[in-house]
């Protein structure tokens, strides 16, 4: 247990997790990490009756005071952020900085909601009756449960978290079953928080370790009206019409399959870069990763050669090595997931380069891997679903309306990019006759999104939206309200309805 000091620096005692069933592994070895305990369906059920109660006094909270204790949580997290991100590393693999990177966003995050909570503004609406007037209200919803995806243990949750809190809500986690431990920490930081501070009923924020059933249960329950759910398109569509019939409400983060379009024009060194650490980075396990790449034929020969070069050079190994870019898959289904689309990219005709496991020493229960590029004619059945590790499918083009429209040209849609200094074609790919997805970037990768913006895609991504921007609404329910300050009792249209 000694390399999990970082849980014991935010306060965990480490003997607790050798009991339960649900077993933390690290990608990095295969090195079992330690265990937790599958919450009940009865442990369930009080956590959501605690989580009601909890929810009635905080809505009553003045929502600046609300962000108070998202303030002190955000710098909470700043004094804990190299165990939290060493944690990261230890559970899901990712190097150090990119680690340390989504704690950041946690951070980032809270000091956006803490803004946020002196504004959550409404609108005031002209009536068209006599002394009357309309506003436009943002109330808090309830008790929010939050599905999260093993690929960001802890920012996913806290883009939600943040927000929920300050606009007044009450918060249910299940995590992902590969990273209970970075849950554990994360939230023993906030129970700490809510513990110190006054105004926080007991009840506010449970976590709810377990698998699929925890997140079935959440789904089907109408004590819980909004379900933020961050994971595969398989999941999402599980959640969605579950959620769906019992009349509650959704935000959905799913897969995506997100392509660059490198134009004549493009800048070479950028692009290669752009590219390099787009498909390659966080070992090809982000939602944003680049998995489609469409190359001018005039820059086609010239581009293939320097990224075969940059990918042969790449530095795959412990994530917890200094020089390290790329770790390793997140467990062993992820590496069969890999090599059966290289398998069946070459069966239809791809010509693959790289892809193959390669041995770190002292890691081998670790699965690492030479991230793929695969050339292909046309897209194959492969290249049109999200196999979430490091295939980089690159195609020519001719035209960039042909570019735009292959860009387009799958059922996911959550990010896209375009690299050109050509201010028409910039602007048609931002047009609307342009990209389809929710984020399209000029002249940088598709992932790597700043939290100030709203997040999320259309189409199989789900069509939430997360973080920046107006997100917040999502997490409040909208109330018109009108106000008459006459003596009279005018009817909106005109409508008369005189009593005696
Ligand atoms: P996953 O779908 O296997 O699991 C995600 C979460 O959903 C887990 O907590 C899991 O227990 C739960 N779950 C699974 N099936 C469920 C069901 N039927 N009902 C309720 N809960 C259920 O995903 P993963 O492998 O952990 O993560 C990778 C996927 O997440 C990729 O598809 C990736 O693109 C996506 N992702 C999307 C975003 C985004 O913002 N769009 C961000 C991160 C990850």
């Amino acid at each position: 247990m000694s390399r999990l000091a970082s849980l014991a620096a935010v306060g965990f005692e480490l003997s607790a997790l050798t009991v339960g069933e649900l077993e933390s592994r690290s990608p990095i070895d295969g090195r079992l990490l330690g265990r937790v305990a599958r919450v009940s369906r009865a442990d369930y059920d009080a956590a959501v009756a605690r989580s009601a109660e909890a929810f009635r006094s905080w809505r009553a909270v003045p929502a600046p005071r609300r962000g108070e204790l998202v303030r002190l949580f955000g710098e909470a997290v700043r004094r804990h952020k190299p165990a939290l991100a060493e944690l990261i590393t230890l559970e899901v693999g990712k190097i150090g900085s990119e680690a340390a990177g989504e704690v950041q966003e946690v951070i980032d995050i809270c000091d956006f909601a803490v803004g946020l909570s002196r504004q959550l503004y409404g609108l005031t609406i002209a009536s068209e009756r006599k002394h009357h007037h309309m506003l436009e209200r943002w109330q808090p919803l309830g008790t929010v449960g939050i599905i999260t995806a093993f690929n960001f243990p802890m920012a996913v949750w806290c883009w939600n978290a943040a927000l929920a809190l300050v606009c007044g809500n009450a918060l249910l986690w299940k995590p992902s079953e590969k990273t209970p431990l970075t849950a554990l920490a994360l939230h023993r930081v906030l129970e700490s928080v809510i513990r110190d501070f006054t105004d926080a009923p007991a009840g506010l924020s449970a976590l709810l370790h377990g698998d699929r059933p925890v997140g079935e249960w959440l789904a089907e329950d109408t004590r819980v009206p909004l379900i933020s759910a961050t994971g595969s398109t398989r999941m999402g569509r599980d959640v969605g019409v579950k959620v769906a019939g019992r009349f509650g409400r959704t935000l959905l983060e799913l897969g995506g399959n997100n392509a660059m379009i490198i134009t004549p024009s493009a800048r070479e060194d950028l692009a290669v870069r752009a590219i390099t650490f787009a498909a390659a980075g966080t070992a090809g396990q982000r939602c944003t990763t680049l998995r489609r790449l469409y190359v001018h034929e005039s820059r086609y020969a010239a581009i293939l050669a320097r990224l075969k070069r940059a990918y042969a050079s790449l530095r795959v190994g412990s994530p917890q090595g200094a020089d390290t870019l790329v770790g390793p898959l997140i467990d062993r289904a992820a590496f069969e997931a890999m090599q059966a689309a290289l398998a069946s990219a070459k069966a239809a005709g791809g010509i693959v380069h790289h892809g193959e496991r390669i041995n770190v020493e002292g890691m081998s229960g670790g699965y690492y891997v030479r991230p793929a590029l695969v050339e292909l004619a046309s897209p194959i059945e492969a290249s049109l679903k999200e196999t979430f590790a490091p295939i980089l499918y690159v195609f020519r083009y001719a035209s960039i309306d042909e570019a735009i429209a292959a860009n387009n040209a799958v059922t996911q849609g959550l990010s896209s990019s375009l690299i050109t200094q050509d201010l028409s074609e910039a602007e048609l790919f931002l047009s609307a006759e342009g990209s389809d997805c929710g984020i399209a970037n000029i002249n940088i990768g598709p992932s790597g999104a700043e939290i100030g913006g709203a997040f999320g895609g259309e189409k199989e991504t789900g069509g939430g939206r997360e973080a920046g921007s107006d997100s917040w609404k999502a997490y409040m329910r909208r109330q018109t309200q009108t106000v008459n300050y006459s003596a009279t009792l005018p009817l909106a249209q005109g409508v008369k309805f005189d009593i005696e």
